[in-house]
């Protein structure tokens, strides 16, 4: 957690870009007068993240057919924010600015996964910590896991396990479970302590299969959520901690739900995805009172850290929102800045921008568009030809913030691993695209979204194809989204792919190599190379390709392994054992490079190192028969027959086929 500097200048940056964005404000409020009751000030802090959540699709926002009476009872009990705003309709950029109070550009985090929120981010979790609360972090998507950046300052913080590419994608948990493991965890904070819990339930987004008696739609899993959130009220009741707890509920974007021809979220900035649910409960917050001036979820942090009255560490981009959550109104109220890079990063056509102030909303595409939120909220009449004078002034507003807000943190891409790719493909994400060299837009995502069906549509069912076993249909599929999109790479490194299972080798290498020229900063296509290499027993070439893995991500576990495979395959197992020990340090969690690391260090007779690995392999249940197998040779090949013996019989009882125990039971005797 360090500071980061030249806030101040962005300060002054944000406010000349909203003051010149404010437009027929009204006659000015007075000023809050001091609320009825005296504000207490909170002791622990709950906040909920609701994930794909539209305001619209909750009872206390107006929608007659919700089944939401938790939150509607939050709201009666609460403040009710009428228009809260998402600084990206993405789950990673959205959740960095709920959980430190920054525009997500301040940190470069534009995507999931690929751009994690770095360490020097000041998180709420880690402010909190730091003053004696007992922290808990609780996510349902392993896009919020701890290597993207968002446990930071939980001391726990319950997340995913890694797995090993090709089982189960284990992407998501459900609200019950994620709720279940904060309902535990709070009975067991000791009770003189403060505590900040958060809670992410990820259930409404797609792939509607809530338990019954929910239906199996969106708003079926909405309801379900709200089941859970009852859940949690109820264990802060009995716990006799409700009272003086702040209960803050908000979501990260919502979902167009065919809205402007998108299903989901991630490309366009129109209110179906900006506009969340914010509910504020305890104390501070006046019970019962509906705020209808625009809020930002970049307002969450300065709010909660000035209800505590716990100095922020750092100044953030966000405003505390203590006076209208007392009653009052801003003589201020700040614009509303949202970006999406999801169509850039994801599909090659442009980013957009948008600022949201004064009921109008202009929005940075390559064919710009500017809305009457009040007369439009659905943004159905692009106001853009008849004012373009106030369009064009709020759209250089956007772009100047922009600037100003990403200075020199650009985002740092990381290149996904295969698992990782499985992983966010099983959540629905789809395709990744190289930035354009010329730093060209590219296409208006209003021109293309029809495409993105037949293009996401095309990706399932050729990576289907692919991973069973049909990679001779997989090739034209993949053909035909390379042509859709010139700079995706991953469909390049899936087109290798399938020539490789066709052995249609060489073709796979040129694939690989276009992979890697897309995208320089990728490790995937090159060890994708070296392995075909490999496989022509082409060592020499093999080495070429790892000595350019080392200039991108020397210490990646992918490179790590294929360092250890190339020096088994040269004869050089002590170098070998090093480089698989080193990958088993860098990924704990994944067997693979274990099972590796032990059989050489048998071949090497180095005793302990191969027990070691091999007990801990026995603790993850990886291969249990073999493990026992392979311990039972080395106490064998240490003289201790007893033991040996008795490890072969253990490996029999788990799988009595297991010809190479029997043969060497047979021959101990
Ligand atoms: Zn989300």
């Amino acid at each position: 957690m360090k500071k980061i500097l030249s806030f101040a200048a962005l300060g002054l940056a944000i406010a000349a870009a909203f003051l010149v964005a404010r437009l027929d404000r009204g006659e000015p409020r007075d000023d809050a007068t001091s609320p009825a009751h005296s504000i207490v000030r909170p002791r622990n802090v709950l906040l909920i993240t609701l994930d794909t959540m539209r305001a619209d699709r909750i009872g206390a926002y107006g929608y007659a057919a919700a089944r939401t009476p938790n939150l509607d009872a939050l709201a009666r009990d609460g403040v009710r924010f009428d228009d809260a705003t998402a600084p990206a309709p993405i789950t990673g950029p959205s959740h960095a600015a709920i959980l430190t109070g920054m525009l997500p550009a301040r940190y470069g985090v534009r995507d999931n996964v690929l751009t994690p929120l770095p360490d020097p981010a000041a998180t709420l979790a880690e402010q909190l910590s730091a003053r004696g609360f007992a922290t808990g972090g609780f996510v349902g998507a392993f896009i919020l896991d701890r290597p993207y950046g968002f446990a930071q300052g939980f001391e726990t913080f319950a997340g995913f396990a890694r797995v090993d590419s090709g089982t189960e994608a284990n992407a998501e948990r459900t609200a019950d479970a994620v709720v279940g493991d904060a309902v535990r965890w709070l009975a067991g904070v000791p009770a003189e302590k403060p505590f900040f819990a958060w809670v992410h339930l990820y259930d409404a987004h797609v792939g509607y299969t809530p338990p019954s008696p929910f239906a199996p739609t969106y708003d079926g899993e909405i309801a379900f959520v709200d089941q859970q959130i009852g859940r949690l009220l109820e264990a802060l009741r009995a716990r006799g901690t409700l009272e003086d707890t702040l209960l803050v509920a908000i979501g990260d974007h919502g979902e167009s739900l065919g809205e402007h021809g998108e299903d989901e979220h991630g490309v366009f900035l129109y209110d179906a995805v900006l506009r969340v649910p914010l509910i504020v409960a305890g104390p501070g917050a006046k019970a019962g009172q509906v705020v209808a001036e625009q809020v930002r979820a970049i307002d969450v942090v300065p709010t909660i850290l000035e209800l505590l009255d716990v100095p922020p560490a750092t100044s953030v981009d966000g405003v505390s929102l203590k006076l209208p959550l007392a009653g009052g109104a801003r003589a201020e109220v700040p614009a509303s800045y949202s970006e999406s890079y999801y169509p850039k990063l994801h599909y090659g056509w442009s980013e957009l921008r948008a600022i949201r102030a004064d009921g109008w909303k202009a929005v940075d595409a390559p064919k710009p568009e500017l809305y009457n939120l009040r007369e439009d909220p659905r943004e159905q009449n692009n106001l853009y030809a008849s004012q373009r004078a106030l369009a064009d002034r709020m759209i250089a507003d956007a772009a100047r913030l922009e600037r100003d807000v990403a200075g020199e943190q650009r985002a740092k891409a990381v290149a996904p691993d295969p698992e990782t790719l499985a992983r966010l493909r099983s959540l629905g994400y789809i395709g990744t695209s190289a930035p354009r060299p010329d730093g060209a837009r590219g296409p208006d995502p209003k021109d293309r979204i029809g495409e993105r069906d037949e293009y996401n549509a095309l990706m399932t069912d050729a990576i289907d194809d692919l991973r069973g076993g049909q990679p001779e249909s997989a090739v034209p599929k993949f053909r035909r989204l390379a042509s859709m999109n010139d700079r995706a790479y991953d469909v390049h490194q899936f087109l290798g792919e399938a020539y490789e299972r066709l052995g249609r080798l060489d073709e796979a290498l040129g694939e690989y190599g276009y992979a890697a020229v897309l995208n320089p900063e990728a490790v995937t296509p090159i060890i994708a190379a070296a392995e075909v290499h490999m496989k022509r027993g082409d060592l020499a070439n093999a080495r070429k390709r790892l000595a350019e893995t080392a200039r991108i991500e020397p210490d990646a576990y992918e490179v790590l392994m294929l360092r250890g495979n190339i020096l088994m395959r040269e004869r050089r197992p002590d170098e070998a054992l090093a480089a698989f020990e080193k990958a088993v340090e860098r990924n704990p969690a994944n067997p693979r490079a274990r099972a590796q690391a032990a059989g050489i260090a048998v071949q090497v007779r180095r005793w302990d190192r191969a027990e070691h690995h091999l007990r801990t392999l026995l603790e993850m249940r990886y291969q249990p028969s073999r493990t026992y197998f392979a311990l039972g040779q080395v106490a064998q090949m240490q003289g201790r027959t007893a033991e040996a013996s008795e490890r072969y019989r253990e490996a029999l009882r788990l799988e009595p086929g297991l010809k190479m125990a029997q043969e060497a039971l047979r021959t101990l005797r």
